[in-house]
């Protein structure tokens, strides 16, 4: 694909802004006001100065990647994309009202897809005319390392469409999985009930902090422990990602742990609010 937009230019839309444009496209990257949109300029620009002291690309690719990529508050500039991803807020309404409003900007053909980690693909695609061509595209943070993407139908998603994203995906140096709508879809349905399990085991009194984490690296082969990684989540994601788990499925095996409501409740989030599990400088 040549050009594609993004919007919301957060910690996802910032990062996929970046993947595409390092694949060679011209990428439209759109944030509902500048200083969204500038913010999200800085995360691309501090990731590909990090790849320039790691000598991974030159000062040169780094200005021709950013060169690549238009930063605006204006979604009329997503017009003539063959693609939009959408990275706003997880909130059903607030994707609803973007995929109407782009609907009134795009080509009948351009693909729709939502980056969501937790909603159904199926409803948030009811907002559109369209719906034959939106599913979702879901990325794992950070976008520009983590190899891969579930490009996830829903139940009125063109075969066809899916197997372009598939293919695309291919082309940005990602590795695909096709994923029928469903809970959690693959990785988020396991994941996020394992560190839900690994809150119940530490607020049982069995181990540590530390242990636990240090249990999981060394005894499952993780790269990183299950409370490190809720943290690095956000524990409002985790919450919110059972909650949805619990509601899609009627099961009270996705019961969310108390504590893991309480430490959301008192702002403990993890890394993104200076405390979670663990303690982060600001
Ligand atoms: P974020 O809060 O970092 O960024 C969201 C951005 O969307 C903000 O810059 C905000 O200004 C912008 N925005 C909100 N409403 C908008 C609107 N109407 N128009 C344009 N921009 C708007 O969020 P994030 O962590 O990047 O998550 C974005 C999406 O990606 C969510 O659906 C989330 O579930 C999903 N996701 C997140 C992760 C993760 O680890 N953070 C991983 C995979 C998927």
């Amino acid at each position: 694909m040549k050009k594609i937009s993004v919007i919301g230019a957060g910690t996802m839309g910032a990062s996929i802004a970046q993947v595409f444009a390092m694949a060679d496209c011209e990428v439209a990257l759109c944030d509902r006001g500048m200083e969204y949109v500038e913010r999200g300029k800085g995360i691309i620009e501090g990731s590909l100065q990090y790849m320039v002291k790691k000598e991974k690309i030159s000062e040169r690719q780094k200005e021709k990647i950013l060169s690549q990529i238009v930063f605006t508050d204006q979604l009329g500039v997503c017009a003539g994309s063959e693609l939009v991803i959408e990275a706003i807020y997880e909130s059903m309404e607030a994707k609803q009202e973007i995929f109407k409003a782009l609907e009134q900007v795009v080509e009948e053909d351009t693909i729709l897809a939502t980056n969501t980690s937790s909603l159904s693909i199926t409803a948030i695609g009811n907002a559109l005319c369209h719906k034959e061509r939106f599913l979702g595209m879901h990325f794992f943070n950070p976008a520009n390392i983590m190899k891969l993407v579930e490009v996830v139908s829903g139940m009125h998603t063109d075969p066809g469409v899916a197997a372009r994203i598939m293919q695309e995906s291919h082309n940005i140096g990602k590795t695909p999985v096709c994923v029928k709508e469903h809970a959690g879809f693959v990785v988020n349905r396991i994941l996020i009930p394992m560190i839900n399990e690994a809150i119940g085991v530490y607020a049982d009194g069995a181990a540590t902090v530390q242990d636990i984490d240090t249990a999981m690296k060394l005894g499952a082969n993780h790269p990183i422990g299950p409370l490190a990684l809720g943290d690095m989540i956000g524990l409002d994601v985790v919450l919110a990602i059972m909650e949805v788990l619990q509601t899609e499925t009627g099961d009270d095996k996705y019961r969310a742990h108390p504590l893991l409501r309480k430490m959301v409740r008192g702002g403990l989030l993890g890394q993104k609010s200076g405390q979670g599990f663990y303690i982060y400088e600001k």
